[in-house]
C-alpha cells in the first residue's frame, strides 16, 4: 500500500506541532493575507517560517491556503507573500484562484501548487485540466460520492486529496453569499460568519409558518469518515483532509490520533471490522460536539444527515489537562489545568505514542504540595501521582458515564 498522508487543520503554531506529533503527515495554515478563514489566520511568517521548520526536523511538510477568490483590488502583494512563504520552507500552497495558482508557479516553481476543494473539481476530466496548468494536487470537492471519487482516481492523472473529518459547507464548497447578504462578510474572501448555522424563521408573506419555539439552521452534520477509510486508500487517494482550522488544540489531538491509527492499523491489516470502526467512532466522538455523518460519500444526504435544529452532539469525555513531565522516581506528573475538574475521578490519558488509557486521580497537589479540593483555574500547574509514566504533549480527559453524554 502507498504511503496515504493525513492532513489537518492548525490555526496557530501551537495546534500545529500538536497534529503533527500527534499522528499528520502535514498540517495545512492561512498566513494573514490570501487565506480564507481569516479568523483563524493568525500565522505570521515568522510563525510559518518556524512551523516549517518544525515540521522539516520531523519529516513532515506545511501547505498554506492562498485561497481566497480575489477581485482586482485584493490581489496587491501577492508577488512578494508568494515569494516570501516559498522562502519560509512551506511545501504547497492551496489555492482557488487560477490568477494565483498561475502566478505562484511563474514565481516560485519549488512550490507545490494543490487546487482547493474551493474550485469544485469533481471529475478526472477536470483534474486533467488542471495537470495541463502544471498543478500538482488537486482537492476533490466535498460534494462527490465514494464512487465518483473512485472514478476521478481511477483516471486521476495527479495525486487526489479528499476530506474526511469536519464541517461541510451547506452551499457548494463555499461558493455561498449568505453571509456577504446577512453580515456584508464575504465567504469566498476570508469572511465566512458561518451564517447557515443561525437559527431562522419560515416567513410566508406577514405568517410565520416555522414553529416559533423550534426555529431552524440551514447547516449539515458534519463529515465523519471512519467506516470510508479503507475504500478511499484502495481508490488510490494521495491525501486524508481534516477540516477545522478554528477547532482547538484537543480536538485536534483527539481527531488525528484516531485516524492516524486507523490508517496505521489498515495499513497492516487490510481490513476494518464493525468492532474496529465503533471503536474509532468512539474516539473521536470524545472531542467532537456537533453531530456527524457521511457527507455525500453515500449519496446526496438525506434529511437526516441535515441539521435542522439541534447543533450540539456533545462530547463524551471532556478535557481537563496537558502532561508536561513525568518523574519515574516518585511516580509523580506534572500537568497543567486546562478545565474544571475535582480530585478523585476516572480519568483517560492519550498522546503522541500512548493509546487512550484510563487511570484514577486521587490527590492533586499544587507545586508546594498543598492538597487541592477543586481544580478551576486554568493554566495552573500541579502534581498528580500515576503507576505508569504520562509523556509530555499527552493529554487528561475526564470519563463520563456513557449515557451522560457532555452537552456543551
Ligand atoms: S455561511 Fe455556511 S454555507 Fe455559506 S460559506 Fe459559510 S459555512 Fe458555507
Amino acid at each position: 500500500m502507498d504511503t496515504i498522508e493525513l492532513l489537518a487543520p492548525a490555526g496557530d503554531l501551537k495546534r500545529l506541532k500538536i497534529a503533527l506529533l500527534y499522528g499528520a503527515d502535514a498540517v495545512y495554515i492561512g498566513g494573514q493575507q490570501f487565506s480564507l478563514r481569516s479568523r483563524a489566520s493568525n500565522f505570521s511568517l515568522e510563525d510559518i517560517r518556524e512551523g516549517a521548520a518544525f515540521a522539516r526536523e520531523h519529516g513532515k511538510k506545511v501547505h498554506v491556503t492562498v485561497n481566497m477568490l480575489p477581485h482586482e483590488d485584493d490581489l496587491g502583494g501577492l508577488d512578494d507573500y508568494v515569494r516570501a512563504l516559498a522562502d519560509a520552507g512551506v511545501h504547497a500552497l492551496i489555492v482557488a484562484s487560477p490568477s494565483i495558482a498561475r502566478r505562484v508557479k511563474e514565481l516560485a516553481p519549488s512550490l507545490e501548487v494543490h487546487i482547493s476543494t474551493q474550485h469544485s473539481t469533481t471529475n478526472a476530466s477536470a483534474i486533467r485540466f488542471w495537470k495541463e496548468q502544471g498543478m500538482d494536487r488537486v482537492v476533490l470537492a466535498r460534494e462527490c460520492t465514494l464512487e465518483e471519487v473512485r472514478a476521478s482516481c481511477a483516471n486521476a492523472v495527479l495525486p487526489v486529496e479528499v476530506f474526511i473529518h469536519g464541517g461541510m459547507c451547506i452551499s457548494y464548497s463555499g461558493r455561498c453569499v449568505l453571509s456577504n447578504h446577512m453580515t456584508n462578510r464575504d465567504a469566498n474572501r476570508g469572511g465566512c460568519a458561518q451564517s447557515c448555522r443561525w437559527k431562522y424563521a419560515l416567513y410566508e408573506g406577514e405568517r410565520e409558518i416555522s414553529d416559533p419555539d423550534m426555529r431552524f439552521s440551514m447547516s449539515s452534520k458534519d463529515l465523519q469518515a471512519v467506516r470510508f477509510i479503507p475504500a478511499l486508500i484502495e481508490v488510490g487517494v494521495s491525501s486524508l483532509k481534516i477540516e477545522g482550522r478554528m477547532k482547538s488544540a484537543y480536538y485536534i489531538a483527539t481527531v488525528v490520533h484516531a485516524y492516524r491509527m486507523l490508517i496505521d492499523e489498515y495499513a497492516q491489516t487490510r481490513m476494518l471490522n464493525e468492532e474496529r470502526i465503533a471503536f474509532y467512532e468512539e474516539e473521536i466522538a470524545k472531542a467532537e460536539n456537533r453531530p456527524t455523518g457521511p457527507g455525500f460519500y453515500l449519496g446526496m444526504p438525506k434529511a437526516k444527515d441535515q441539521l435542522y435544529g439541534v447543533n450540539g452532539a456533545g462530547v463524551t469525555q471532556e478535557y481537563i489537562a496537558d502532561v508536561l513531565s513525568y518523574d519515574e522516581r516518585s511516580q509523580t506528573a506534572l500537568l497543567q489545568v486546562r478545565n474544571h475538574f475535582h480530585p478523585h475521578i476516572d480519568a483517560e490519558v492519550f498522546g503522541p505514542h500512548t493509546a487512550s488509557t484510563r487511570f484514577r486521580i486521587e490527590e492533586v497537589c499544587d507545586l508546594e504540595g498543598h492538597k487541592l479540593d477543586v481544580l478551576n483555574q486554568p493554566m495552573q500547574l500541579v502534581r498528580v501521582k500515576c503507576a505508569f509514566p504520562l509523556e509530555p504533549h499527552a493529554m487528561i480527559r475526564k470519563v463520563y458515564d456513557r449515557s451522560s453524554r457532555h452537552v456543551y
